[in-house]
């Protein structure tokens, strides 16, 4: 453990007092009716970060029909694209003037290094950019081989009131791969992000006021799963669920929705594979899986958190994964050097070294760490890297989500086995090849149950390219032009064209 690299407390300044978060409703600005409120600690430095308004039934009430009244007027959802997309295009730019206001209390709600916080801002007004140019580029079909007197027309037409939940562990960039889209579609939302990371949406909701966005639009309430999320995922007056989070919650959210037969779209968690062959770029894969391994504290729905070596290369490469996580600077996440931060609970904290320990009953192995790690100057809650061998596939730490900086190492002889292995998992988010023979890779790629694979790379991903899971990681897309199209609906329009064209069904006898 004392190998590992270590970023102590910096004297980096702390926010003076709390931040205040409130509902945004019809809006407007407010206080819970009853009062209450929760409050955020860092998970890196202990302090309170945010005390926010805590929602209740009469607060998502007030937000889901503010949201039903301003899609019905048309206020957003029957003006012109171009419109819409202005506000879309101006609200980039003022999160792109915003990025280290709000990088920093992402930093201290959620425990991840402050250069990724800032990235993750910045690389969201993209988004918002990408969604406005959809805003404008959106059309149906038309049908104009029907027969003479027929013309069909296919519309497109936004969903209408989206509830959209997020989670805490990319709260900014996951609401802007929701919300600019739904907008952008000509939907209202509510929208409800994780109670351990509030404050960045609240943000977010002044630009929304801010860059013109008509009252009712989006609407922001602040609380927990019950009764807020529960109800935002049932109520009548939603037409649509975005929800993104874990597995077991997504259940929930669509046995909610279900009586309702509302859309939902579900982005759950993963178990990533990447399958690494002895001819790849070695050196490339190593850093690719420390990087799927350690980023956000591993804390990441795609992190790489199995890899099936071959077994001629196994030994060698993780050799190689320990010497690099040792380089990885975790600590203090509002020091620039760190690359790792806190991991977001105690009780999350406890859960990961709980999967750690059973492993290590059950006969693995720790190459590296094992267990919790202290950070010179800080009171939070961080854990070592971890790589486990000696895993069977069918123990827990190989199939379920651990959600912590841990690499769990299995090994194959043929593809079939590879396959076979990487495929070994009621989730099916995303998977990775590496070789240097492209017919490896593609063939390795076709049979991989996921809803994004990687060759020769890890977690790259791009506005334009879809997202999303397969069996227990989700179901519907998110960004893309796919992932727009969740939040519209088809109509088809019939035509009949010109007077006495159709026959009468009603004959004389
Ligand atoms: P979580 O499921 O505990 O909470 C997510 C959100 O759901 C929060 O806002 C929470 O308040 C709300 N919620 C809780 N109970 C609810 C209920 N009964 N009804 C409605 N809403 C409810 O998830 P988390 O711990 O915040 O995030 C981690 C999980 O998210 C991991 O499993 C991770 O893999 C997944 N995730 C997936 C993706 C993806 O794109 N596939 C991205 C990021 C995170």
């Amino acid at each position: 453990m004392t190998e590992l690299t270590l970023i102590p407390a910096s004297d980096a300044a702390l926010p003076a007092e709390p931040r205040r978060g409130r509902h945004l409703i019809g809006g407007a600005w407010r206080d819970s009716a009853d009062g209450a409120t929760f409050e955020r600690i860092s998970p890196s430095h202990g302090i309170v970060v945010s005390r926010s308004a805590q929602a209740g039934e009469a607060e998502t009430l007030a937000a889901i029909a503010a949201a039903r009244a301003a899609f019905d007027s048309g206020a957003w959802s029957r003006i012109p694209a171009r419109a819409r997309a202005a506000v879309l295009l101006k609200v980039a730019d003022l999160i792109e003037a915003e990025v280290e206001r709000f990088a920093l209390i992402e930093t201290l709600e959620s425990g991840k290094p402050i250069t990724q916080a800032r990235a993750e801002i910045a690389g969201a007004a993209d988004l918002w950019r990408y969604a406005a140019m959809l805003a404008r580029s959106t059309h149906g079909d038309s049908h104009n081989t029907l027969g003479e007197d027929i013309l069909g027309v296919v519309l497109k037409e936004p969903v209408g009131v989206v509830s959209i939940i997020t989670p805490w562990n990319f709260p900014f960039w996951i609401l802007s791969q929701k919300l600019p889209f739904a907008l952008a579609a000509g939907c209202t939302c509510v929208v409800k992000p994780s109670e351990m990371t509030p404050s960045t949406t609240v943000m977010l909701g002044e630009l929304l006021l801010e860059a013109g966005l008509p009252e009712g639009v989006a609407n922001i309430v602040l609380g927990f799963g019950q009764p807020v999320g529960s109800l935002m995922a049932s109520h009548p007056d939603v037409d649509m669920v975005s929800f993104t989070g874990s597995t077991a919650v997504g259940k929930a959210i669509a046995a909610a929705a279900s009586a309702t037969l509302k859309k939902v779209a579900l982005e759950l968690g993963g178990k990533n594979p990447q399958v690494i062959f002895p001819d790849a770029d070695l050196e490339d894969a190593a850093d690719a899986v420390t990087f799927g391994t350690c980023f956000n504290a591993g804390q990441c729905c795609n992190s790489g958190s199995r890899i099936i070596l071959h077994q001629d290369i196994a030994e060698a490469f993780t050799a190689r994964v320990v010497e690099l996580s040792r380089k990885v600077a975790f600590g203090d996440p509002l020091d620039p050097r760190s690359q790792v931060g806190a991991i977001v609970t105690p009780q999350h904290r406890q859960r990961i070294d709980g999967y750690v320990q059973d492993a290590l009953a059950e006969g693995a192995t720790a190459s590296l760490g094992g267990g919790g790690l202290e950070i010179p100057g800080l009171p939070g809650d961080f854990y070592q890297p971890t790589v486990l061998t000696g895993i069977r596939p069918d123990m827990a730490i190989a199939r379920e989500e651990v959600f912590g900086p841990v690499l769990s190492v299995l090994t194959f002889r043929t593809l079939d086995e590879a396959v076979a292995l990487a495929n070994h998992a009621h989730y099916g988010l995303s998977a990775g090849v590496w070789s240097e023979n492209v017919h490896t890779c593609l063939a390795f790629a076709r049979r991989a149950q996921a809803g994004t694979v990687w060759t020769n790379t890890w977690m790259d991903g791009f506005p334009e390219l879809t997202f999303g899971g397969v069996k227990q990681s989700g179901q519907g897309r998110e960004i893309g032009r796919h992932g727009f199209d969740e939040f519209l609906e088809v109509k088809s329009l019939v035509m009949r064209v010109g007077r006495g064209t159709r026959a009468p069904w009603v004959k004389a006898v």
